[in-house]
């Protein structure tokens, strides 16, 4: 199969685009958050390409994207008065709701659950294009599975060259991590995926929230997880990734103390200068978490290479965006986590 690149502000090239999924076939499509691998999400054999396409393993349930708020009635019932407010605020942006699945949603979309996953993504082009295929759109991160996700329409050309029929261009990614995801399923609305919408932005509307597990630590393989695609390693660069947390200073004793020829440092742009002669590739700026999550996917994927054995990263902390950058970090480097101020 041959992979078009089609551009996103070209009408013409919408309305193909629009046409193709109508057909069944794979679409890369540009979204605020990071490109989704999109197909009919109401036609089980488009949705099952998508599965073999990422490689990905089928209880990981898909998201569906909707051009309207509205059409949330169409795909989940019982819907709370919470999902309402939530999309009158939010939507459209980097926000997924997961809600009680109506049966027009085909199993092999929702991996079998009761609930399915519905967000109303920013980027216009992408709305458009669900307007004109007139169904919502299943699209999970366009990355080959267990990968960094994709940030601009190279990336998901490097790993999806000749196994989807065309990607709809749209330029890099703003937000760059994927989308907020809570779960208003139970009493208590439940943070499942932290991203571009923060814990603190949801909590001032809903009042409570409680956060996964998932979300703070690792959790063991047989465990059963309300997103399931929380179990599986993830955005993770071939070598082993370490968090060095700790003030500049001791982060790049640390790091020079132990750093080896096949390495590699994943700083911050103000940190350059600590790491010379290590060759070292910044993501953002500290002082600009929404750099360093527009950032983060692009600088894991240029060193996701098999020569490299370990990265040394720099990773924020705290509240906002940060909290997203820190969970994607932290599960790339599979919670492998130092303080350089308490172990120089
Ligand atoms: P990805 O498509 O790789 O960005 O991941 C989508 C995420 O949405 C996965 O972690 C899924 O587990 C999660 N998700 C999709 N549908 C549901 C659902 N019905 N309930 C909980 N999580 C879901
Ligand atoms: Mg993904």
């Amino acid at each position: 199969m041959n992979t078009e690149m089609l551009c996103a502000q070209s009408e013409q090239d919408i309305a193909y685009a629009a046409q193709l999924i109508k057909n069944g076939e794979l679409v890369g499509i540009p979204t605020e958050t990071v490109y989704g691998l999109g197909a009919n999400g109401l036609d089980p054999c488009a949705v099952a390409k998508i599965f073999e396409a990422k490689g990905r393993p089928q209880d990981n349930p898909l998201i569906l994207h909707i051009a309207h708020p509205a059409q949330m009635q169409e795909l989940c019932q019982n819907i709370p008065q919470s999902a309402w407010l939530l999309a009158e605020k939010f939507w459209p942006g980097p926000l997924t709701m997961v809600l009680p699945v109506k049966d027009i949603v085909p199993k092999v979309t929702t991996a079998n659950l009761s609930t399915v996953a519905v967000r109303c993504p920013k980027t216009e082009a992408t709305r458009k294009l669900i307007d004109l295929a007139g169904v919502p759109i299943a699209a999970p991160s366009a990355n080959r599975s267990g990968k960094p996700s994709t940030t601009t329409a190279e990336h998901v050309l490097n790993d999806m060259n000749g196994r989807i029929a065309a990607i709809l261009d749209g330029g890099a990614c703003e937000v760059g991590v994927e989308s907020t995801i809570v779960d208003l399923t139970d009493e208590t609305p439940r943070l499942l995926r932290p991203g571009g919408i923060t814990p603190e932005e949801l909590t001032e509307l809903l009042g409570a929230l409680e956060v996964d597990p998932a979300v703070l630590g690792q959790i063991a393989n047989d465990t059963v997880v309300r997103a399931p695609g929380m179990k599986y390693k993830h955005y993770a660069p071939q070598a082993q990734v370490i968090i060095v947390d700790g003030n500049s200073q001791a982060a790049a004793e640390y790091i020079r103390k132990r750093f080896q020829k096949n390495d590699a440092v994943l700083c911050f742009t103000e940190e350059l200068p600590l790491y010379e002669q290590l060759n070292p590739l910044a993501y953002g700026s500290a002082q600009n978490n929404m750099t360093l999550s527009a950032g983060l996917f692009s600088a894991l994927r240029a060193l996701d290479a098999p020569e490299i054995s370990t990265i040394y990263a720099r990773c924020p902390e705290g509240g906002g965006v940060a909290y997203a950058v820190r969970n994607r970090l932290k599960k790339a480097a599979g919670f492998c986590v130092v303080n350089a101020e308490e172990e120089a």
